[in-house]
């Protein structure tokens, strides 16, 4: 179908998770729409992961309703498993997607509703927009980033694999759940790794013979709605590589990782690092410890027979670089040929050119609806909750956002006796 003039109630814009299960949901309640997506769908799985990669819930978990993955309900799906879900689930719902098709600019009518939205198969009219393109677009590397010639420097959007990177030792900076679980590959590859941690968060992985998913489930965490003031920067460490295990940072120093605190910035050569990596590994474990607590607690009030688990409160000791911690390194002498900043995302909205923006260039909206009538967003962590950038989460949001829509229709469609008499 030509895209150009056409006149469309709702375009939803990018075609990953967020985009199809607003897809689904507009469907259901019967409003007309497109999905323009300017590359493949679900292409962030497809060629923005690394390839080990694997989704960091259950499969059981990490879903939409409407369909299972084709693997053991407790296995975790590859990234090109996860990428093919997300095709046969839009095939399933039959969703009007147009790949290949890049949106460039939405502005506002003036002196009549709804956005003229210009697009590289010609411009369309919608009456509304969802913006579904993602929470993690661009790759962020601070400027504390060194120009040395000699140093091969990637984002953790552009790792693949160990095979990639030049011979020699790797900094990772940034221990999320990209950070951590990419050092853990190159260590097991045989590299020398030093990884700068920072303030986390690492649930168990799994506790009395439960995922810390279904944890975070039963106990209502993933429906916590706002993050405690001060914890907005935490990252979260959870991995499903190796049938999954929990991140466990003293236990990787053991086994040869060089743990540092954050990296603060570079003199030639010699990277500093803030003496910080004991009070975040202390933070980090009060957190997994208070998952246990929580699940101890609701075991006992809820009179479940789950087996006990000692073993998961037990301490390995701390390495060297734990008790003694790193303050400076030297990365030449340490033969480091390799930098990996797994220092996270921003969002690029510049081809939204609407007033839905707040003044630090974040989404002004509640719930997913945007300030600026008509204009919505999905995708976005904490959009509604802490499970909403999670495959499962977004559906929740999309639900809502798209019965606001079926809503304001209604209102749109709306006449008054009289004038609908005089018609
Ligand atoms: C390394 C990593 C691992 C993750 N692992 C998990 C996990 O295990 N489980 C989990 O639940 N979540 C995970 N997430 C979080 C989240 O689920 C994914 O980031 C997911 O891809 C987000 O889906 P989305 O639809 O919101 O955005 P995306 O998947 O990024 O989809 C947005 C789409 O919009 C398109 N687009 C962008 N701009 C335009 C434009 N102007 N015009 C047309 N199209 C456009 C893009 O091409 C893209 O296909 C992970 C995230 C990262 C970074």
């Amino acid at each position: 179908m030509p895209l150009h003039d056409t006149e469309i109630d709702t375009l939803v814009v990018g075609a990953g998770q967020a985009g199809i299960a607003m897809s689904e949901h507009l469907k259901n309640h019967g409003v007309p729409h497109l999905v323009l997506e300017r590359s493949r769908v679900a292409e962030a799985w497809r060629s923005g992961r690394w390839d080990s990669l694997v989704a960091n819930g259950p499969a059981w978990h990490d879903r939409f309703p409407g369909r299972d993955f084709d693997i053991a309900p407790d296995g975790f799906a590859g990234k090109e498993q996860v990428a093919d879900y997300f095709e046969a689930y839009a095939a399933q719902i039959d969703a009007p997607i147009h790949t290949g098709v890049e949106v460039k600019r939405v502005t506002r009518n003036t002196g009549r509703p709804g956005f003229t939205v210009e697009t590289s198969e010609g411009t369309l009219q919608a009456r509304r927009v969802v913006a579904a393109t993602g929470p993690f677009q661009k790759p962020v590397i601070p400027p504390i980033a060194p120009a040395l010639p000699n140093l091969y420097q990637i984002h953790s959007a552009q790792y693949f694999n160990p095979q990639q990177l030049p011979e020699g030792a790797v900094l990772v900076v940034g221990a999320g759940s990209s950070g951590v679980q990419i050092a853990e590959e190159l260590m097991r590859a045989g590299r020398q790794v030093y990884l700068s941690v920072g303030a986390h968060d690492r649930p168990p992985r799994a506790y009395r013979n439960r995922d810390f998913c279904w944890w975070l489930g039963v106990l209502g965490l993933w429906d916590t709605e706002t993050l405690q003031p001060g914890r907005e920067h935490v990252t979260i460490a959870v991995s499903g590589a190796r049938g999954g295990h929990t991140v466990d940072f003293r236990r990787l120093a053991l086994e040869g990782m060089v743990l540092t605190g954050l990296t603060q910035a570079f003199d030639g050569h010699t990277v500093r690092f803030a003496p910080d990596l004991n009070e975040n590994l202390d933070r980090g474990d009060a957190n997994y410890l208070a998952v246990l607590d929580a699940a101890d607690a609701w075991i006992e009030r809820n009179g479940m027979d789950l087996p006990l688990e000692p073993q998961a409160r037990e301490r390995v000791a701390d390495a060297a670089c734990i008790t003694a911690p790193l303050h400076e390194l030297d990365l030449a002498a340490a033969g480091v040929s390799t930098i990996i900043w797994a220092t996270g995302y921003a969002t690029d909205y510049s081809w939204l050119q609407v007033d839905t923006f707040k003044d630090n260039g974040k989404p002004s909206h509640q719930r997913g609806v945007g300030r600026e009538p008509g204009i919505y967003f999905v995708g976005l962590p904490w959009l509604s909750r802490r499970g909403s950038a999670f495959i499962w989460g977004v559906w929740h949001d999309a639900k809502h956002v798209a019965g606001h829509i079926a809503t304001q229709r209604q209102y749109q469609h709306y006449r008054a006796a009289d004038e609908a008499a005089s018609r």
